[in-house]
């Protein structure tokens, strides 16, 4: 029944609400926020964004901009996808990122042949930008607005953005 999605919402629009909300203005503006906690004794930052510390379940917990920075931790190489609009985009990597500030994030990578791809990799953050589409999801209004961007990575020093200089990375 390939034909029938065509009538499915997008599934690649994330749902925004109030809480979300800071993490998808900062994306669009080509930031990435993680959420770190303040509790004493704990500190630690998480992804993806929740409003208690999944490590101590403080809920004194704040935003803060992400480096943008990590390395790869695994990936799998979709073929086949049928949710739209993933399906015009196959084949894609979707890749698991550990972040330099320590949360692993389930993410795309791009910009990088499957035989370039390999465990420990340096990527950083770019945005992809997706018009906000259709109706079904903005009924609330949240969905408004010139679009969204959604946070994936590409290796580093391929491209203008960010590349460590001087700095092997083993493995
Ligand atoms: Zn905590």
């Amino acid at each position: 029944m390939r034909g029938a999605v065509r009538s499915v919402a997008r599934a690649d629009l994330p749902e925004v609400d109030a809480f979300t909300r800071p993490y998808w203005a900062a994306a669009g503006e080509g930031r990435l926020l993680l959420r770190r906690c303040r509790a004493e004794g704990c500190g630690r930052a998480h992804h993806y964004p929740r409003e208690f510390c999944p490590y101590c379940w403080s809920e004194d917990v704040d935003w803060e901009p992400a480096a943008g920075r990590g390395t790869l931790y695994t990936w799998s190489v979709v073929h086949r996808n049928d949710l739209p609009p993933f399906g015009e985009r196959v084949p894609y990597v979707a890749a698991v990122v550990d972040l330099a500030e320590g949360p692993r994030m389930m993410t795309e990578i791009i910009g990088c042949s499957e035989a370039e791809l390999r465990i420990g990799m340096p990527v950083v953050v770019d945005f992809r930008r997706a018009a906000a589409a259709s109706t079904s999801r903005a009924a609330d209004g949240d969905a408004d607005g010139p679009g969204f961007a959604v946070p994936v990575f590409r290796p580093a020093g391929n491209g203008p953005v960010f590349r460590p200089a001087g700095n092997s990375v083993a493995g």
